[in-house]
């Protein structure tokens, strides 16, 4: 018997696999294709030839949770303590998995937004919980009242993803006080804050969990460097969560992987030294505006895009297929990659929307316009 009979392959393996077939430009799994900064890999490259191969400790190299906890101090003024605060993981997708695990019961249930990233629900089913998927509403913005009626004593966990994936929607200090009101009606509730693209943001500011004083004792919030330094492959991330949840987290994270790779924690620890995120946000707000512009002249409806590298676009006027039928035909038909946004509602939903990743050189972008306005 399966314990997740409704599982299948992820979209993102699948566009990604058809890409790769067709010889598409691939626009659909959210990863950059330019360059890795050289000072990273002239670091890396050094450190091959030093004593760094071996285990580091369970919840991390020490220098770089030191170095996580100057950057949340850095970026948000908050205090933490890295011994007892701070879990080195092997993404973002081990955190999730890894703290859903160490807190969630049988009979738990969760809340999860609608449409939503896919690392959310598996977990959950794993703990013999329930996710209780509440829509968003249709501008993508949270909507309270409808989560507070989804809310009982047996909701354990409430999922934010902010900036969020796909649509590039950031939460506003507003979402944030009514959330803060619901916990306080449920003293067990916890926040599950998915901020993996926090320093993908543009014209309006991004509001970190780190930055709500009401929410650091019962919030896990999670963090990837894949994304703020594009290297998604080495696939490090970090929770940061208050130590009574952390003692826990880290009991299931010492048996699903004990610690991850050390080599690439020891190079970002030094490149932290260097490097500055406060600059992603510009580069990344130049390659949105630019893709927008080469798609100007197509077919294809521009959604706002506040953070992340995804670009939300409607297809309603070139065709009414469904939104899997219709990238799959993208990449046959036309070469280009993108993934169909009614994956990421329980639903399956389709409003006619796929999803673009602009994390590309202009050269790919420019390509890949090409094609689309040829539409
Ligand atoms: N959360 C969100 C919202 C994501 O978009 C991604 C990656 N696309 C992840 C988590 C997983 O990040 P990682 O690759 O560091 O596991
Ligand atoms: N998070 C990436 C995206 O949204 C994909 C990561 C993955 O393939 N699991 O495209």
């Amino acid at each position: 018997m399966s314990k997740l009979p409704n599982v299948s392959t992820s979209i993102f393996t699948i566009m990604s696999k058809m890409a790769t077939e067709y010889n598409a430009i691939n626009l659909s799994q959210g990863f950059p294709n330019f360059p890795v900064d050289e000072r990273l890999t002239d670091i890396i490259a050094k450190l091959a030839k030093e004593n760094v191969h071996q285990y580091t400790p369970m919840a991390g190299y020490p220098p770089l949770m030191n170095q996580i906890a100057k950057l949340v101090q850095k970026s948000y003024n908050r205090t933490i303590i890295p011994e007892t605060e701070i879990l080195i993981t092997a993404g973002a997708t081990q955190g999730i998995f890894t703290s859903i695990l160490a807190l969630v019961k049988t009979g738990d249930e969760v809340i999860i937004l609608d449409p939503s990233y896919d690392s959310y629900e598996s977990p959950v089913l794993l703990c013999n919980a329930k996710p209780i998927r509440v829509a968003l509403n249709d501008d993508y913005t949270p909507n309270w009242q409808t989560i507070e009626k989804a809310c009982s004593t047996k909701t354990r966990m409430i999922i934010i993803n902010n900036p969020h994936n796909p649509t590039g929607k950031i939460l506003a200090e507003a979402d944030f006080v009514q959330l803060e009101n619901i916990l306080k009606k449920y003293p067990d509730l916890l926040v599950l804050s998915d901020e993996v693209y926090e320093y993908i943001t543009f014209e309006e500011k991004h509001i970190s969990a780190h930055t709500r004083k009401q929410l650091l004792n019962r919030c896990i919030m999670i963090s990837s460097f894949g994304k703020s330094f594009h290297i998604t492959g080495w696939k490090i991330g970090y929770v940061v969560a208050p130590e009574h949840l952390m003692i826990e987290i880290k009991k299931v994270h010492q048996f699903l992987v004990f610690s991850v790779n050390s080599i690439c924690q020891v190079a970002i620890s030094e490149y932290l030294d260097i490097v500055d995120v406060t600059k992603l946000g510009k580069f990344y707000q130049e390659k949105r505006d630019y893709f927008k512009q080469l798609l100007s002249k197509s077919r294809f409806e521009l959604k706002p895009c506040q953070g992340t590298y995804f670009q939300v676009a409607s297809y309603e006027s070139i065709s009414d297929e469904d939104d899997v039928t219709f990238c799959k035909r993208l990449i046959t038909e036309y070469g280009v990659a993108a993934i169909p946004i009614s994956t990421f509602y329980a639903n399956g939903k389709d409003l006619k929307l796929i999803r673009f990743c602009f994390a590309k050189d202009n050269t790919t972008l420019e390509a890949a316009a090409e094609r689309l306005c040829n539409i």
